[in-house]
């Protein structure tokens, strides 16, 4: 089955051109023009990806991110006009998974969008335990303890990334080459913004720390 992709966009112009360019390149598209016909749509055909404009009638996308993610970890690209650092760390907050600048290259965002359903897809599901995380590949729940920590698709990535290397100094280019195959618009603060998170998810208030910052070169996940 082709994947299917949730286009939720009010303007007829970028929507039109995304079902045409989507479903030429074989993606299964719907299209909603406002947020809760998105989450409807989601709710009734789960997509695999999700394309949501930021700029949206009544529910705004961030709100729709908010509760596509509450739902699951399903991947999550925002389109956006908004083009300042911070109203970009305010869609990574809300779940987003990436984020395109209006006007876009269909090319670009094809490219991300290729990136990220690649990421999403399990191989042989696995269960990965590093002291008292666990990591279900299958499902892509994570544990700590029975505790649930709920991540968005890229921290998922990341936490799966040092989970398989356990106790390894992973550095930047190397995270980045794995959790970031493009170039990410010379956002050089990207892998420092989702340690962070995902300590804060990670590491609650009576947890040790799992995931250490190793100076000037990168980081590793080890017991204290
Ligand atoms: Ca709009």
């Amino acid at each position: 089955m082709n994947p299917r992709i949730l286009v939720v966009e009010d303007e007829d112009k970028i929507s039109d051109l995304l079902r045409r360019g989507l479903s030429y390149e074989g993606y299964r598209v719907d299209v909603a023009r406002d947020g809760q016909t998105g989450l409807n749509l989601a709710r009734d055909n789960p997509p695999d990806l999700v394309i949501l404009d930021w700029m949206l009638p009544g529910m705004d996308g961030l709100e729709v991110c908010r509760r596509l993610r509450s739902g699951g970890p399903v991947p999550i690209i925002i389109l956006t006009a908004r083009d300042s650092v911070a109203d970009r760390v305010i869609g990574l907050d809300a779940g987003a998974d990436d984020y395109m600048i209006k006007p876009f290259s269909f090319d670009e965002l094809l490219a991300r969008l290729r990136a990220l359903l690649r990421r999403a897809s399990p191989q042989s599901p696995e269960v990965l335990k590093f002291a008292d995380l666990t990591l279900d590949t299958g499902t892509r729940r994570a544990f700590r303890g029975e505790r649930a920590i709920d991540l968005t698709a890229k921290e998922y990535e990341l936490l799966e990334l040092f989970m398989r290397n356990p106790r390894q100094v992973l550095t930047r280019d190397v995270i980045f080459d794995r959790v970031w195959s493009y170039d990410f618009g010379g956002e050089s603060n990207i892998i420092e913004v989702y340690i962070r998170y995902l300590r804060q998810k990670l590491e609650g208030e009576n947890e040790a720390r799992l995931l250490h910052t190793v100076r000037g070169v990168g980081y590793v996940l080890r017991e204290e």
